[in-house]
Parts: structure tokens; C-alpha cells; sequence
């Protein structure tokens, strides 16, 4: 009974896990898609306690892996920072990752216990799922924990590059294949553990050379890897829910690459390459000696233009989310609307720090969807806008994306926030984003700079539209 009860509930949790996805493929639906995705995680956790062969020692284990797991999980939650969530995701796939070394070493170490054979005498089968399972889930490990020290702030985001490291990592490729082959071929234990090792360099190396523009395309990398890493383990031990889920993070975490590449105007093979980014800011920005200097204006003036201005577009950036200024900015609107001003949002598919950023922070402060616009659509609409409030955005509007050849962001669809007739950037000073590129769009004469915190600024606007 056992074994068709686990399966039924493993068919359930699957079309769940899919509807999850497809919930969260619009923040209108993204919550129903989240409780999707918990009540399948929780049909599948309760349908493995009751899979045939599981002893009591086995419940009891996998009890206490989730009071362990599950508190450790409930105080991150509960303590972390919206802008310290992209090198926590980064930190879960590591630890994805990990878990798919252990489970592989476990399959080595005791295959009767998967039914994969006995000890020195596993399946060619088995061994090709544990050897490729161990190997993306080591590289997944080091590579995460690359991306977590980058976003992190702990290490330079700028690309670590040397002379010839495109042919070591070739040529380490190659050797892992061959390990692998060889492990294949002799089941041989030193072997599994330069796999390993191998693979955590990998990882390591594979990541230190993609810079900080680059880094949304890694992010959503390392999520497919995970994916691919647990499909991995679900195949060695034989279940068919982690193989289905795997698969399902796997692909969506690729398709994400993909559109991240796009939306950085990259091919895969580029990003993969490395070198881009830098840290600085002077990057393609000229003599800073050449250039006029910049206005700075006062939130009194901001309310003064914003309420006599009849469309008015909205740009969020990272810088929103650390100021976490987006109530405010939405009461800011709302004032504005009253006014009669029309209000719109524009995103850029990599502002702020991890995939989807933007879109959590407004849904987060009930920004209306209708009033949310992706790039292609909100870019013709710059020329007949009044004003442009740029609030902690920089890299995805910096124009150096167009024209200056040797800019590390050279290429990257950019918001044209200088066409509108006037430009504010709600900023603390005038250092450079992630990227590393100086924005030459502060020193243009449309351009006004609100100095100041993001929420602390636009909270003094509001005050101001309110006297
Ligand atoms: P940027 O990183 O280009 O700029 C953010 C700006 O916010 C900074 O220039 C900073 O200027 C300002 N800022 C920081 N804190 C505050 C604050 N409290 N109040 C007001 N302003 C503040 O952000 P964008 O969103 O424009 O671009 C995203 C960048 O991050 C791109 O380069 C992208 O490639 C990269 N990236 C994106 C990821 C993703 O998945 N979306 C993942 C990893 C990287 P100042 O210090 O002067 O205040």
C-alpha cells in the first residue's frame, strides 16, 4: 500500500510543483503559486514518510532533519533583509549543491541501502547518475558560494581574470569527463573523490572571472544547476519526485538564464566566457575634468515640478531596495495621481539584485499591475514624459550602454530615462552602480540629482506635495 500511496502523492506534489511555477510566473498569482508549491512540498514530505522499507529509524531521522532544517529556515526568514536576499538564494543553491555531494557519497558508500548493488559492485548505471550528480553538485557549491561572497559584498565584484584560464577550464572540463569515464569503468573510490574535488574547483573558477554586470545571468545559472544537481540525486536514489522537481528547476532556471541574457544583451557563451564588470566607477566615463557639474536639487523643487507635470515614469533600482522606500514612493504616487498626473513604472529586467526584484518590491507596497511596464514597452514612452524619477536605479539607465564600445555594460538594453524632458536621480552621492560604470546622464542639463537616502528623500517630497 505503501508504494502506491507514495506515488499517487508524488503525482499530486508534481502537477502542484508545476502550478507553482506557473503561479509565480506573474505577481498577481505568485502567492497562490507559493502556497502551491508548499502544500506539493508537503504531500511529498508526508508521502516519503510513508514509502515501503521505511523503518522507524528512518522516520525518526527524517523528523528530526526537519525540526533542524525547518527552524534553522523559519529564523532566516523571519530575520532576513529584502536587499540581503539575493546571496541568500545564492547560499540555498550551495547548499542544494552540497546536498547533492552527500547523497552521491552516501550512494557510493552504502549502495544496498538504494538498491543500486552491492559495495565494489554498483551498476554502470548508478554510477554514471552518482558520478554526474556529484560532479554539477560540487560545481554548483563552489560556484554558489562565489556568487554569495560577490553579492555579499565579502569579495570585489569585479571579474578575477589571468592569462590562459579559458584553456585551464577546458582542459579541467576535459579531465573531469575522463575521471568520470574511469569511475564509470572501475567503481574505483579515489576516483569519486577527485571528481569531487575537481568539480569544486570548477565551480570556483567558472565563477570568479563573470563581473558585476554579468552577475544576473550567474545567479539564474547556479539556480538551474541546483536543479540539475537534485535531479541528479533523485535519480541515484531512485525518486521519482526529485528527478520531476530537479527537472522543473533545472529547465525554468535555463529558460531564466536565458531571458537575464537577453535582457543584458548577451549570449550565454559570452557571459560564460567572463571578464566583464568592474569596480571603480570611472569605467567609460571620460576625464571627470571635462564635465559640467552636476544639479543638485531639493525635494521642495522635485514636488514643485512632479505636481505640475501631467506623465511622470517611474524608475526603481537596487538602491530602492536597500533605502526599502517603496511604501513611500507609493504614496508619493498616489498623491501625484491626485494631482492628475498619469504615473507609470518601468523595469529593467536586471535592476536591483536578483530576477524579479522590482517586481516583489511593488507588489510588496500594492503598486497597481496596470501601472508596472517591462523595458520594450515603457521605452517610447520617455519622449512624452514630464519628468523621469529615477530611484536607485543607475546601471539600467546608463546611456554608455549605446555608444562607449569599451563599457563593460556595452550593449545592454537600457531604459532612455535622458528623453524624458526632466531627469531625477534620488541617490546618495555619486558613486557608480554594480556594474562599476560612471553614469554620464548626471551631468546632463535635464538632470537634477536628489542627494540623500532613497526613502528619507522621497518621504520629504511627499511631505512637501502634502503642505
Ligand atoms: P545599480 O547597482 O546600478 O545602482 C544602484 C544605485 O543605488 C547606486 O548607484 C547607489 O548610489 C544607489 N543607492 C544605494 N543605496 C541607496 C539608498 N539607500 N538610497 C538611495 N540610493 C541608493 O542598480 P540598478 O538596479 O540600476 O542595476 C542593477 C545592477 O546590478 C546591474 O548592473 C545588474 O547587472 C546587477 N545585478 C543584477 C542582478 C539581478 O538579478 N537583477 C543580480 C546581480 C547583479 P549611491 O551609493 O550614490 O547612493
Amino acid at each position: 500500500m505503501g508504494s502506491t500511496f507514495s506515488t499517487l502523492a508524488y503525482l499530486v506534489a508534481s502537477v502542484l510543483f508545476i502550478l507553482a511555477l506557473k503561479g509565480l510566473s506573474h505577481p498577481e498569482t505568485s502567492r497562490r503559486g507559493n502556497l502551491y508549491g508548499m502544500i506539493g512540498m508537503g504531500i511529498a514530505i508526508v508521502a516519503t514518510l510513508f514509502t515501503k522499507g521505511m523503518g522507524f529509524g528512518g522516520i525518526v531521522l527524517i523528523i528530526a532533519g526537519l525540526a533542524v532544517g525547518g527552524t534553522i529556515g523559519t529564523i532566516i526568514a523571519q530575520r532576513i533583509q529584502m536587499t540581503a536576499l539575493p546571496q541568500l538564494v545564492a547560499a540555498f543553491h550551495s547548499l542544494v549543491g552540497m546536498a547533492a555531494v552527500f547523497v552521491a557519497a552516501a550512494a557510493f558508500y552504502a549502495p544496498e541501502s538504494f538498491g543500486i548493488g552491492t559495495r565494489g559492485n554498483i551498476k554502470a548505471a548508478s554510477l554514471i547518475e552518482m558520478s554526474l550528480g556529484l560532479a554539477i553538485g560540487a560545481i554548483t557549491f563552489s560556484g554558489s558560494v562565489i556568487a554569495f561572497a560577490k553579492l555579499a559584498g565579502k569579495m570585489s565584484g569585479a571579474p578575477i581574470t589571468f592569462q590562459g584560464q579559458h584553456w585551464l577550464n577546458l582542459g579541467l572540463g576535459l579531465l573531469l569527463l575522463l575521471l568520470i569515464v574511469l569511475f564509470v569503468a572501475t567503481g574505483n573510490g579515489l576516483l569519486f573523490w577527485l571528481i569531487a574535488i575537481l568539480s569544486f574547483a570548477l565551480g570556483f573558477l567558472l565563477i570568479i572571472p563573470i563581473g558585476g554586470a554579468d552577475m544576473p545571468v550567474v545567479v539564474s545559472m547556479l539556480n538551474s544547476y541546483s536543479g540539475w544537481a537534485a535531479a541528479g540525486i533523485g535519480f541515484t536514489i531512485g525518486n521519482l519526485l526529485l528527478i520531476i522537481t530537479g527537472a522543473l528547476v533545472g529547465a525554468s532556471g535555463a529558460i531564466l538564464s536565458y531571458i537575464m541574457c537577453k535582457g543584458m544583451n548577451r549570449s550565454i557563451v559570452n557571459v560564460l566566457l567572463g571578464g566583464f564588470g568592474s569596480e571603480g566607477g570611472t569605467a567609460g566615463a571620460g576625464e571627470a575634468g571635462d564635465r559640467p557639474p552636476v544639479k543638485a536639487g531639493s525635494p521642495e523643487d522635485a514636488a514643485y515640478m512632479m505636481k505640475n507635470a501631467q506623465k511622470i515614469i517611474i524608475v526603481p533600482g537596487y538602491g530602492m531596495a536597500v533605502a526599502q522606500a517603496q511604501q513611500v514612493l507609493r504614496e508619493m504616487a498616489d498623491l501625484l495621481k491626485k494631482e492628475g498626473a498619469e504615473i507609470k513604472y518601468a523595469i529593467h529586467p536586471v535592476a536591483g539584485r536578483m530576477p524579479g526584484h522590482m517586481n516583489v518590491l511593488l507588489a510588496e507596497a500594492n503598486v497597481p499591475y496596470d501601472e508596472v511596464f517591462e523595458l520594450e514597452e515603457i521605452n517610447p514612452e520617455f519622449a512624452d514624459a514630464d519628468v523621469a524619477f529615477v530611484i536607485g536605479a543607475n546601471d539600467v539607465t546608463n546611456p554608455a550602454a549605446k555608444t562607449d564600445k569599451s563599457s563593460p555594460i556595452y550593449g545592454m538594453p537600457i531604459l532612455d530615462v535622458e528623453r524624458a524632458k526632466t531627469v531625477f536621480f534620488v541617490k546618495r552621492g555619486m558613486s557608480s552602480g554594480y556594474a562599476g560604470v560612471e553614469n554620464e546622464l548626471f551631468y546632463r542639463p535635464n538632470t537634477l540629482m536628489l542627494f540623500g537616502d532613497a526613502k528619507k528623500v522621497t518621504q520629504e517630497i511627499v511631505q512637501a506635495l502634502q503642505r
